[in-house]
C-alpha cells in the first residue's frame, strides 16, 4: 500500500546529498524533525527543521548519547497505524507519527580505521540511530526507512509519482538494506572489541554464528580458533552429537564436513557408501550391499593415504562397519546414527571422535558458502546440483553401455567433492584413483593414474583397477592430452561439463580410442 509521508525524522552524521533531500521533501509538505547537528545543517541551508528535543521534551544529553531514545521517537516509528489499540495509545500520549526515517550510523567504522585510541571508538558507537532504524525497519507496512544517502533519489522518485508517497515494495527492499547496515554495523562493533581482547576469537560470533566452542588451534598451532554453528539447521559437523573422543580440531571440523558432504550425494534408501577424506579430499568413496562393504572397496583406492583419516558414512553405523574401521588408525567417524553395538567397539578407541548426525544433509538443499579474503569476503550459493538430475549427452560415436553409465554418474558425483582439478576414476562404483587440487588437469589424471597403480601393488592386484574403468573431470578438458592420460591408463568412458572451444578435438581423441563420452553441461569446481 502507498504510504503519504508527512513527517520526516532526518539524523544522519554523514550529510552528503541531506540538504537536497530535505529540501525535497519539504516541497512535498513534510515536516522535518532532527538532531542536533543535522538541525543545524538543515537551518543554515535555510529550511524549517523542528528539533527533536522539542519534540521529546528532553534535551539531547551526555555528549548525545541519549537524542532519539524516548516514546515519542519510537512511539512515532512503531505505532500500526491501522490498528485502533495504537492509534488510542498515539492520542492518549500525544504521539505523533513519523513515516520516514533517515538515518545514517555514527562512522564507528571509519573511526576504527584512522587508528582512534579504545575511548574513541566507543563513543562512536551509535545507539540510538540503530534503534530507530530498526524500529522504523520492522513497521516498514507503514515506514520508510533510508540508511543509505544512495536511496534518497529512489524514495523522491516514487513520491514523485505516487502523489507524496512511496510503495510496500520499496519500503521493504528499504527495510531489509536497514537490518543488513546494523547488523554489519554490530559485527563490526563486536569484530573490533573482539580484536581488543586477549584470544579474539569469541568475537569473531558477529559473522552471523553463535559459538560452539574455542578450538585449541586454527589450522596451525600459531592460530586462534573457534567454532559456530549459523542459524540454518542442516544435518552436519556443526550439529552432530559427538558420542566419544578427543575435541575436533580445526582441521577435523573442516574434512569431517568435507567428508559428510560427499558421502550425503549417496540416497540411503538406494545404497550403502562410504567417503573416507583427508584434508578436505577424498582418498576413497565407494557404494556397497553394507557399510562395511563400502568401507572396504573405498579403502582399497588408497589405503595409504587413509591412515589417519575421516570416514563418512551415509546409513546408521553398524557393528561389521565398526570393527573394519577401527582396524586401522582413524580421526573421525561421522554418521547419521550408530547402533548401541557399534557404539561399543568404537568405545575401545579412546580418542577416536565419533560424531552422530542424525540425519543427512540434503544434497540438493540450498544454502550459503562463504569464504574470507583479505579485507572481504565472498559468499555463493551452495554447489546443489546433484548427479542423478543431471541430463547427460552422448557425444561419441559409441554410447556408454548401462554399467558404465553407473560409474560415471558415481564418478561425477565425486568428482564434485575433490578440490579442482578433478580428475576421478571409478569402477563398480567405487573410486579406483583420485587426482586432486593440481594446477594442471593433466597432472591430475596422471597422479590418479600413479595412485591406482600403488593402490593395485599394495592390494597385489594383477594390475592397477583404472583398467576398464571410467573417468570424470570435474571442468572441460582445454585440450585431449588429459584424456588421453586417462585412455593410456585405461579407462573406457569419460563424463565431463563440456564446453571447451577444443571439444570436437576432444571428442575425435575418444572416437579415435573407441571410448564413450557424455557431457553434463555442469561444472563443479571446487577451489
Ligand atoms: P547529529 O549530527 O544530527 O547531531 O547526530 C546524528 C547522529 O546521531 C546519527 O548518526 C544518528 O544515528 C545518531 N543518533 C540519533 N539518536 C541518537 C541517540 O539517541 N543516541 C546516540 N548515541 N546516537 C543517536
Amino acid at each position: 500500500q502507498p504510504r503519504r509521508i508527512h513527517r520526516a525524522l532526518l539524523s544522519v552524521s554523514d550529510k552528503t546529498g541531506l540538504v537536497d533531500f530535505a529540501r525535497e521533501l519539504a516541497r512535498h509538505g513534510v515536516e522535518l524533525v532532527s538532531t542536533g547537528g543535522t538541525r543545524a545543517a538543515l537551518v543554515e541551508a535555510g529550511l524549517a527543521v523542528r528539533d527533536v528535543a522539542d519534540l521529546t521534551g528532553f534535551p539531547e544529553m551526555m555528549d548525545g548519547r541519549l537524542k532519539t531514545l524516548h516514546p515519542k521517537v519510537h512511539g512515532g516509528l512503531l505505532a500500526i497505524r491501522d490498528d485502533a489499540a495504537h492509534a488510542a495509545a498515539m492520542v492518549e500520549h500525544g504521539i505523533a507519527p513519523i513515516d520516514l526515517l533517515a538515518v545514517n550510523l555514527y562512522p564507528f567504522e571509519a573511526t576504527v580505521a584512522k587508528g582512534a585510541d579504545f575511548a574513541t571508538c566507543i563513543e562512536n558507537i551509535d545507539i540510538g540511530g540503530p534503534a530507530m532504524v530498526r524500529a522504523a525497519a520492522k513497521n516498514h507496512a507503514d515506514v520508510a526507512v533510508v540508511v543509505d544517502a544512495g536511496d534518497y533519489a529512489a524514495v523522491l522518485a516514487e513520491m514523485a509519482s505516487h502523489g507524496g508517497a512511496t510503495t510496500l515494495a520499496l519500503r521493504r527492499r528499504l527495510a531489509a538494506k536497514a537490518y543488513g547496515r546494523t547488523a554489519a554495523y554490530d559485527a563490526a562493533i563486536s569484530g573490533w572489541f573482539a580484536e581488543t581482547l586477549e584470544d579474539g576469537a569469541p568475537g569473531w560470533q558477529a559473522l552471523g554464528g553463535r559459538l560452539i566452542e574455542a578450538l585449541r588451534y586454527g589450522e596451525n598451532p600459531h592460530q586462534v580458533a573457534a567454532f559456530y554453528r549459523t542459524p540454518e539447521v542442516r544435518p552436519g559437523v556443526a550439529t552432530a552429537r559427538q558420542v566419544q573422543g578427543k575435541q575436533l580440531s580445526y582441521n577435523n571440523i573442516n574434512d569431517t564436513d568435507a567428508a559428510y558432504e560427499c558421502v550425503a550425494e549417496f540416497d540411503p534408501k538406494r545404497t550403502a557408501a562410504c567417503a573416507i577424506i583427508k584434508h578436505a579430499n577424498p582418498c576413497g568413496v565407494a557404494e556397497g550391499e553394507t557399510l562395511g562393504e563400502a568401507y572396504r572397496k573405498a579403502l582399497l583406492c588408497d589405503q595409504d593415504s587413509a591412515f589417519g583419516g575421516i570416514v563418512a558414512l551415509n546409513r546408521t553405523l553398524d557393528v561389521e562397519a565398526a570393527r573394519l574401521i577401527t582396524g586401522i588408525f582413524t580421526e573421525v567417524i561421522i554418521a547419521p546414527d550408530a547402533t548401541e553395538e557399534a557404539i561399543a567397539i568404537v568405545r575401545a578407541k579412546k580418542n577416536l571422535r565419533l560424531m552422530l548426525a542424525g540425519g543427512l544433509p540434503d544434497p540438493r538443499g540450498r544454502g550459503v558458502t562463504l569464504r574470507s579474503v583479505s579485507g572481504g569476503f565472498v559468499v555463493q550459493s551452495r554447489d546443489n546440483i546433484v548427479a542423478d538430475d543431471l541430463e547427460l549427452k552422448v557425444m561419441t560415436k559409441r554410447a556408454p553401455t548401462e554399467a558404465e553409465l553407473v560409474d560415471l554418474r558415481f564418478a561425477f558425483r565425486v568428482a564434485k567433492h575433490v578440490k579442482s582439478n578433478a580428475v576421478v576414476y571409478a569402477r563398480d562404483r567405487m573410486t579406483v584413483g583420485i587426482g586432486a587440487g593440481q594446477m594442471s588437469r593433466v597432472d591430475s589424471a596422471t597422479i590418479a593414474v600413479r595412485k591406482a597403480e600403488a593402490a593395485a601393488r599394495f592390494a597385489e592386484l594383477p594390475e592397477p583397477l583404472t583398467k576398464g574403468s571410467v573417468v570424470a573431470s570435474d571442468a572441460f578438458y582445454p585440450f585431449p592430452d588429459a584424456l588421453l592420460v586417462s585412455i593410456r591408463a585405461g579407462a573406457t568412458a569419460v563424463i565431463q561439463p563440456g564446453g571447451s572451444i577444443r571439444d570436437e578435438e576432444v571428442i575425435k581423441a575418444a572416437d579415435d580410442h573407441g571410448v564413450a563420452m557424455v557431457f553434463t553441461g555442469v561444472r563443479h569446481f571446487r577451489h
